[in-house]
C-alpha cells in the first residue's frame, strides 16, 4: 500500500514536486485542496493538470475513514465511530465549547482524537485497553479525524478560493474551521506512537494545513516519562495533560500498570523538565473512582503535586464501563474532593459530564460495536 498523501509535510511535497519537475506553486494548490477544501478524490483537484493528478494517484493514496456510527448526546457532544481501510474501528468525539444547553449554540469546538487502535497500557478502568493493542494509527489517519468531522458538518462551509485576493480568501477559509481545539484523549497512548503523532500534529498546526495553534492542542499521556522529556525538546508549545488518577504510587500501581515502569518520582521529574522548557502548560487529569482514589488522603498529596508543578487539575467523575467493577463517587464526595484542592489554592475544576450518555469515555463505543459485531 502506498504512503498516504496526508503523511507528507510541505517540505517533503516540495522535494517530490521538484523531482517531478513540477513548479512549487502546485504544492500550494494541492495543499489547498487537501486541507482547506478537504476534497476526497484526485479528480476533484481541477486546477492541477491531469498528468500531475495521475502521477499523484500512482504514487500516493488519498484515503478517508468510513463513518460507521454517529451518536449525539443531550449536551450536544457528538461521537463518531470510523472504520479504517483494514476494518479497524476508531473513535473521535466532538465537544462544543459552549454546550447548546446553556444558551447559544456554539461555533467553537474541541475534537478528541484517537492515536492507536486499542491500547497496550491496560489501565484497569479504561475501555480502550480491554481488548489490548492492535496497531498505531498513521499520520493521515490521525489528521483525517479532524477533516472528516469537518466534512460532515454543515457549519464548516468552505469559502471559494477563486477570489482574486488570495490572501483574504485563505484567511476566511481558516476562519471557517469547525474544530479549533484538539485534545489527544481518544483511544490509545499518544506518546507510544510518538513519530506519527508529531507528524500529524505538525500538519494540523501548520498554516498550510489545519491552522490550529499549538497551544490549542493538548496531548494526554498516562505517564511515559522518557517521551515527555523528548516532547519537551520539540519547538512547538503543545499543552500536556497527565492522566494521574492517583497521587501516590500505591494508588497508581493499583489502577495503572504504567506506574510500575515509570513511578511517580520519575514521572514528576519528567514533568518538571517539560515545565522548565515550556512554562505553565500542564494539566492533571484525575478520574474520581469510588473507594479507590476519592478520599481526602489522596486529595492532599494531589494538591501538593499540583502546586509543585504549577498544574491545573481536572476532576472527572468516572464514566461507568460495561463489564468493569468501578463506580463513580456520589456528587457530594466529588465536591468535597474539589474543595480540598481549592482550599490549597490549586486551580481545579470538576467536569460536568460531557457525552456520558453516548459512551464518550475513551474506547467505549468501539468496544460496544466490536462486541455487537462479534455476537452477530
Ligand atoms: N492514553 C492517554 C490518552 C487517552 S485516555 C491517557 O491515558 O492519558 C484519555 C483520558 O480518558 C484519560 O485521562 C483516561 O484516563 C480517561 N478515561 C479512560 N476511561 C475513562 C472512564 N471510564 N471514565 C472517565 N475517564 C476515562
Ligand atoms: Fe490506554 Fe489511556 Fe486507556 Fe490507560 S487510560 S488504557 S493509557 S487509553
Amino acid at each position: 500500500m502506498p504512503t498516504d498523501i496526508k503523511c507528507l509535510s510541505r517540505g517533503e511535497l516540495e522535494t517530490q514536486f521538484k523531482n517531478w519537475n513540477e513548479p512549487v506553486y502546485r504544492v500550494t494548490q494541492l495543499l489547498e485542496w487537501l486541507y482547506s477544501r478537504r476534497v476526497t478524490s484526485w479528480d476533484a483537484m481541477t486546477n492541477l493538470p491531469k498528468g500531475l493528478r495521475e502521477k499523484l494517484a500512482d504514487s500516493f493514496s488519498l484515503q478517508t475513514p468510513e463513518l460507521v456510527r454517529k451518536q449525539g448526546a443531550h449536551d450536544a457532544s457528538q461521537k463518531f465511530l470510523w472504520r479504517l481501510r483494514d476494518h479497524a474501528l476508531i473513535e473521535s468525539v466532538l465537544i462544543p465549547a459552549n454546550p447548546a444547553l446553556y444558551g447559544d449554540a456554539s461555533d467553537r469546538h474541541t475534537l478528541c482524537i484517537s492515536t492507536q487502535v486499542g491500547c497496550a497500557y491496560g489501565c484497569k478502568f479504561c475501555a480502550s485497553g480491554l481488548d489490548g493493542w492492535k496497531r498505531h494509527l498513521t499520520p493521515d489517519e490521525i489528521v483525517e479525524q479532524v477533516l472528516s468531522v469537518e466534512r460532515l458538518s454543515p457549519q464548516s462551509t468552505v469559502h471559494s478560493l477563486e477570489s482574486k485576493d488570495r490572501t483574504n480568501a485563505r484567511l476566511r477559509t481558516v476562519d471557517s474551521r469547525l474544530v479549533d481545539n484538539i485534545v489527544v484523549m481518544g483511544m490509545g497512548e499518544p506518546l507510544a506512537n510518538y513519530d506519527n503523532l508529531l507528524k500529524a500534529l505538525r500538519i494540523l498546526n501548520a498554516p498550510w494545513g489545519g491552522g490550529i495553534g499549538a497551544r490549542k492542542i493538548t496531548i494526554s499521556t498516562s505517564g511515559l516519562a522518557p517521551q515527555i522529556r523528548r516532547l519537551a525538546t520539540e519547538p512547538e508549545q503543545f499543552r500536556l495533560a497527565i492522566s494521574l488518577h492517583g497521587a501516590t504510587d500505591e494508588v497508581r500501581n493499583k489502577i495503572m500498570p504504567v506506574n510500575r515502569k515509570y513511578p511517580l518520582k520519575e514521572l514528576v521529574a519528567a514533568c518538571e523538565d517539560y515545565q522548565g522548557q515550556k512554562g505553565r502548560m500542564l494539566t492533571f487529569e484525575y478520574i474520581l473512582i469510588a473507594g479507590v482514589n476519592d478520599s481526602a488522603e489522596q486529595a492532599r498529596p494531589l494538591a501538593a503535586l499540583a502546586k509543585r508543578l504549577f498544574a491545573k487539575v481536572n476532576l472527572i467523575p468516572y464514566n461507568q464501563v460495561e463489564g468493569l467493577p468501578w463506580e463513580r463517587p456520589e456528587e457530594k464526595v466529588c465536591k468535597t474532593f474539589l474543595a480540598i484542592l481549592q482550599k490549597q489554592k490549586v486551580p481545579a475544576t470538576l467536569r460536568r459530564e460531557k457525552g456520558g450518555d453516548i459512551d464518550a469515555a475513551c474506547g467505549q463505543l468501539r468496544l460496544k460495536t466490536e462486541r455487537e459485531l462479534a455476537s452477530n
